[in-house]
């Protein structure tokens, strides 16, 4: 990974105090200094050209953007051509985590937000540290238009229970989000949904589902090729970050993300702490989790 800013002197100066580093003389031409850290390594050059490399290249580089004020670096891979297509764009997210709602946003944005959305360096959510996902979405909620469904564990809980699967789930969700967001907005412009079955399926489990907009790209990874769904998968991730957060306050305990072993045992404390009961309101029922949590349970 690697990433590129531009800093005045005096940004420089600041950039070498925050390490801790005392500047050496380089042999190479135009370097200025090299400073060395774990997983990564700070090559500042004499025309005022920072480079970040290693596996915290762009994490720190988005700490100087954001620090002093320059535009976030480029993940290195060049934005598709239709990047900034004007669309109505939607992701879901929550799908792989045990505790914590499912969440489908959609948003609406045109080639006018290029600017914004390059200086907020957004992109996919699953890409982006849960801090990069807290410090752009405020700024995209206040300047984006979108919709948001949050589905939370009881309800999702109580759809499953009902022979709803998660494929059709998700799919109301996303028509929702579509159908919201278009009332308001009011203009005409393409659907993108990030695929998740294929189209077939996704137009059966629709069909139910009055007026539902039907998807003009209809793409796996949709996340990478339109901003707009780039923006939606941000805005759904913040919004079940705060959830989860919410919920491990309300019942004070840490909900970890994801499913691991850590989600098992989490789980069976749960069980312990506030009854198999209260776990519907917390996380989704039928994830192996559930067994794994009662067996730990058992098993002591
Ligand atoms: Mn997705």
């Amino acid at each position: 990974m690697q990433a590129t800013l531009t800093m005045r002197p005096e940004q420089i100066k600041a950039l070498v105090e925050h390490y801790a580093h005392t500047p050496r003389p380089s042999d190479e031409a135009n370097v200025h200094t090299r400073i060395k850290r774990p997983h990564l390594i700070v090559t500042v050059y004499t025309n005022g050209t920072v480079l970040f490399q290693g596996a915290n290249a762009m994490r720190e580089a988005a700490f100087f953007a954001d620090a002093f004020n320059l535009a976030h670096p480029a993940d290195g891979q060049a934005k598709p051509k239709n990047f900034y297509l004007r669309s109505y764009g939607s992701d879901e997210t929550g799908v792989g985590d045990y505790f914590g709602p499912l969440v489908v946003a959609c948003a609406y944005v045109t080639p006018a937000d290029e600017a914004l959305l390059e200086r907020l360096g957004v992109r996919d959510s699953k890409s982006l540290t849960d801090e990069a996902v807290k410090r752009m979405a405020p700024t995209l909620i206040k300047q984006i238009p979108y919709s948001l469904v949050v589905l939370d564990p009881a309800t999702y809980n109580t759809q499953t229970n009902r022979g709803f699967n998660a494929h059709k789930l998700k799919a109301f969700l996303h028509a929702q989000t579509h159908k919201k967001l278009r009332l308001r907005v009011k203009h005409d412009a393409p659907i993108v949904v990030d695929q998740f079955c294929d189209a077939t399926h996704y137009a059966r489990y629709v069909r139910d589902f009055k007026d539902a907009p039907i998807p003009d790209i209809f793409k796996t990874k949709a996340e990478s090729h339109y901003a707009s769904v780039a923006v939606a998968s941000v805005i759904a991730r913040y919004r079940f970050l705060s959830s989860l957060e919410a919920l491990s306050q309300t019942y004070a305990m840490t909900l970890p993300k994801g499913a691991s072993k850590a989600v098992d045992e989490a789980a069976s404390r749960f069980i312990e702490t506030h009854g198999l009961a209260a776990l519907n309101n917390v996380a989704k029922m039928h994830f192996k989790t559930t067994d794994k949590a009662k067996e730990n349970l058992l098993n002591r």
